[in-house]
């Protein structure tokens, strides 16, 4: 599944530039992400990929070179003609070099593309003033990225850098690059960047950022609980929200696992040890066909619990109903190894029961999914000490007087709930998807005795 990233930078704290190479040279100026960065002196650069030299068609040098130039020529600014010496600023009257339009005011503007799925790369500004970085790795529509931001933040505007596909973003910290199209390992070549920079550097790196650890439930061989979901999954994407809600406030976050494989609570616990989070949260979901949130904190209470309960209170706020903030007593000490043998103050979130099939609907989709991970992140946040942005409405929220249609029941949803309760397994639904001979072969020997 594809991710999307949002970083957003405070010009109080970063100064924030655009470097371009020479418009005037014979032969293409690109330069990786990483030479930009060094010479830049920049903590992060980002590809401003309206300069991209490795595409073709509309991305060819020639045409994008000429769309820029015309923008900046329109607002009287010379960028680019003199190379890295000359920088513009990005603030609100020049966020820099946008063609399209995604988000104005909070809200998303028809006319962004509903239909390629490519990796995407947007720039703009909140409501606040602080500038908001938006990629995708890959596989989302312009229209998903705009909409995945604009419920997150009160953006006033976001603009997409290109067509899409020129994403990229390189961190001199630790030499991380986000490059989903993998042009190497300094990131792919291009001939003008966006750069960050904090200020007063030295005294900023002597403070020291909040570290979260999240353990991702399951994976690989161990599905977790299996109904109308498949918990591993869930796990992931729900975990995956936390993690960018987080990093977007400077949080510094490990994941036990990024991507569907083994991932044991002994691992988790190691890791989340090694690592010496402020907090740590594990990330599951129910079965046993109750309905509604939990989660668990230690037997001894503490911050453990403040975090608990700072999280059940932003799930509750997004409308899932709460079971309550639990303990659960061991033969030594807590129950669960996660809440027992880690060193950092730890819960276990329990979003929904998978088996229930009107809770289970409550995270059986994608945005649905990630509200739970912003909601843990919320509260995460609310522990540590730590603001963050809440957006007013919700763009793509309803008006209220129409009344909220419920979801047409799928014609074979019956025949489905007849088989589970008959004891038969099936992993996931996909009421629509095709069968093979060889799938219908496995059914037939597992229902005829
Ligand atoms: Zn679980």
């Amino acid at each position: 599944m594809s991710s999307i990233r949002c970083d957003i930078y405070d010009p109080k704290e970063y100064d924030i530039w655009f470097a371009a190479a020479p418009y005037g040279t014979a032969s293409k100026p690109a330069k990786s992400l990483k030479q930009w960065a060094t010479e830049e002196q920049a903590d992060v650069v980002y590809n401003l990929c309206l300069f991209n030299m490795t595409g073709s068609g509309s991305d060819q040098y020639g045409v994008i070179k000429g769309r820029t130039l015309q923008y900046l020529r329109a607002k009287n600014v010379d960028c680019g003609y003199g190379g890295t010496a000359e920088h513009l600023t990005v603030s609100a009257g020049n966020v820099v070099a946008g063609v399209k339009v995604a988000v104005r005011d909070g809200v998303v503007l028809s006319g962004l593309d509903k239909s390629t799925y490519r990796s995407r790369n947007m720039i703009g500004m909140l409501a606040d003033g602080r500038i908001i970085v938006v990629q995708s790795s890959d596989g989302c529509t312009e229209e998903q990225v705009a909409r995945y931001a604009a419920g997150k933040y009160t953006i006033k505007l976001l603009l997409v850098q290109d067509a899409g596909g020129s994403t990229g973003m390189y961190r001199m910290s630790d030499g991380y690059l986000f490059a989903p199209e993998k042009e190497g390992a300094d990131g792919r070549p291009v001939c003008s960047v966006v750069c960050m920079r904090k200020k007063n550097k030295e005294e900023n790196d002597t403070m020291s950022k909040k570290k979260v650890f999240i353990g991702v439930g399951h994976g690989g061989s161990d599905p977790g609980a299996v109904g109308y979901l498949v918990e591993k999954d869930v796990n992931l994407t729900m975990a995956t929200a936390c993690r960018d809600f987080l990093t977007a406030y400077s949080v510094d976050v490990k994941m036990s696992r990024t991507k569907d494989e083994n991932d044991t609570v002994n691992d988790e616990v190691r890791e989340c040890n090694a690592y010496g989070p402020d907090l740590a949260v594990d990330v599951h979901n129910n079965s046993g066909g109750g309905d509604g949130f939990e989660v668990f904190h230690t037997i001894h209470g503490g911050t453990g619990k403040t975090l608990a309960q700072n999280i059940e209170k932003h799930v509750k706020a997004m409308g899932q109903n709460s079971r309550g903030v639990k303990t659960r007593q061991g033969t030594s000490g807590d129950y669960y190894a996660f809440i027992r043998e880690t060193v950092a103050p730890a819960v276990i979130c329990e979003g929904v029961f998978v088996d229930t099939k009107a809770d289970a609907a409550q995270a059986d989709t994608l945005a649905e999914q990630q509200a739970f991970g912003v909601a843990y992140a919320k509260g995460i946040l609310d522990t540590l000490g730590l603001a963050y942005d809440e957006p007013e409405d919700d763009p793509e929220e309803e008006s209220p007087d129409e009344p909220e249609q419920p979801a047409k029941e799928h014609w074979a949803q019956q025949y489905y709930d007849s088989l589970i309760a008959k004891g038969v397994k099936i992993e996931a639904t996909r009421f629509d998807d095709p069968i093979t001979r060889g799938e219908v072969f496995a059914l037939l020997d597992r229902i005829v005795k």
